[in-house]
């Protein structure tokens, strides 16, 4: 089934490039806060159920459906052990950068779902925790954060439902691992952003070793929406097992790079086309996409060009939807180089802990920098994918299949290239030899 694009009158952040104030006034205009005691009403598992009924997929990479994800917290919640909500707004994947226009722009979306999710699961407490680098992204949430405890939105009776409900922002201090939920809650907890073995899992023990929840910002603010709209109207847009809409972050070789909300499941083509005005130079120079943020696999452009954007149609290319951080590159990319700076950007974010991470990034940047100059053989580029193998699932936390997956994805499509380039340099130092 081909997806057609998102009607105006379907789009969830109408206020997504800041046109208009991010204050609560003007968010209420846009139909936030509305009779939000109302939609709470009909109680915790209703909402859900309703979620559940949406096909809302966990927007922060893993495409978890959050529903079931909320359903695994404790109805009753033990004395001393409350339920929290923890909100992952620590977006720091190469690429990704839609929750910014959140926090930024329409952060009382964020604030209403979160005291709606946070509600749904008993919990007590919500922590937002922001990467450290967003500092204007994270003054604007603590305004919205003020204003939302000002009118009695949140904090005592909150909103008028009858429950108390605190609302706490935290941020970072710049760490990409902390973006991992139990690395979150770590720190959190003012330790080192370490991520812990699982299990137990965070709805067990999270914070404070109390049931957690870690939902991405983008999931819990089209929550209100969802509510007031219908499960089947979120449902309807999108394919099957693929539902609702997107924010879609296009960078890179396009010629209008743009944050944009689109339908799940948009053929690639006409994304680029309707929201980033073509590939610089035309179809013809399309070389190849990162369509979920840097840690998936690269998808060489035959393969793309006609390929739904959602969590099934990339994983049928072998790739993923990740966050939707589609980075374009045209036939100007070096895409040996490309890869390996993303190979830098792993090493330098392992936190260490595991051996085939902490041993393994290091040795696959260093292979890249000399595949990328031409030094090395066929063997060194099975040697390569044989490391990549071997770190992929056996690690504490996905950063390690983060920093193989690119790798498999370069060496998988583009070998050719990387043999290119090991000919050349023996090429040109056999006649060095002659001269
Ligand atoms: Fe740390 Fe890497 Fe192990 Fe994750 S996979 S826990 S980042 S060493």
């Amino acid at each position: 089934m081909t997806v057609t694009a998102l009607a105006d009158k379907d789009r969830i952040f109408t206020n997504l490039y800041g046109f208009q104030s991010p204050g609560l006034k003007e968010a209420q205009g846009r139909g936030d806060w509305d009779n939000t005691a109302e939609l709470m009403k009909q109680g915790p598992d209703a909402i859900i159920e309703v979620v559940k009924a949406s096909g809302l997929r966990g927007r922060g990479g893993a495409g978890f459906p959050t529903g079931m994800k909320w359903s695994f917290m404790p109805k009753e919640p033990k004395p001393g052990k409350p339920n929290f909500l923890v909100i992952n707004a620590d977006e720091s994947e190469p690429g990704s950068c839609k929750d910014r226009e959140i926090l930024r722009h329409d952060p009382h979306k964020l604030i209403e779902g979160t005291l709606i999710a946070g509600f749904a699961m008993r919990a007590r407490a919500a922590y937002i925790y922001v990467r450290g680098e967003y500092i204007r992204e994270t003054e604007a949430l603590r305004r919205a954060v003020a204003e939302a405890y000002g009118a009695g939105l949140i904090g005592k009776n909150a909103a008028g439902s009858g429950i108390d409900f605190d609302v706490f922002v935290h941020r970072g201090a710049g760490a990409y691992i902390c973006g991992e939920e139990t690395a979150m809650l770590e720190s959190l907890e003012g330790k080192k952003g370490l991520p812990r073995l699982k299990p137990p899992f965070p709805a067990g023990a999270g914070l404070y070793g109390c049931p957690t929840t870690v939902n991405n910002v983008e999931s819990i603010a089209v929550v209100p929406t969802i509510l007031r709209r219908g499960a089947a109207w979120f449902a309807g847009i999108g394919n099957p097992k693929n539902e609702g809409t997107k924010l879609f972050q296009i960078s890179g070789h396009v010629n209008n790079p743009c944050v944009v909300e689109e339908a799940m499941g948009i053929p690639f083509r006409e994304l680029i086309d309707r929201h980033a005005g073509g590939i610089r130079g035309g179809w013809d120079n399309l070389l190849a996409v990162i369509p979920g943020g840097s840690s998936v696999p690269l998808v060489p452009a035959h393969e793309i060009m006609d390929a739904p954007m959602d969590f099934d149609g990339m994983k049928a290319v072998g790739s993923g939807l990740g966050t939707a951080a589609v980075i374009v590159m045209d036939k100007s990319t070096d895409i040996v180089r490309a890869i390996a700076r993303l190979s830098y950007f792993y090493k330098h974010e392992s936190c260490g802990q595991c051996t085939p991470c902490r041993e393994g990034t290091g040795w696959m940047w260093r292979t890249m920098e000399r595949l990328r100059e031409g030094d090395g053989d066929s063997a060194t580029i099975d040697r390569l994918l044989d490391v990549t193998k071997q770190i992929e699932g056996h690690t504490i936390c996905a950063l390690g299949d983060a920093a193989a997956w690119p790798i498999q994805g370069l060496v998988k499509h583009f070998r050719p290239e990387i043999e290119r380039r090991i000919a050349e340099r023996n090429g040109g130092a056999m006649m060095e030899a002659a001269e």
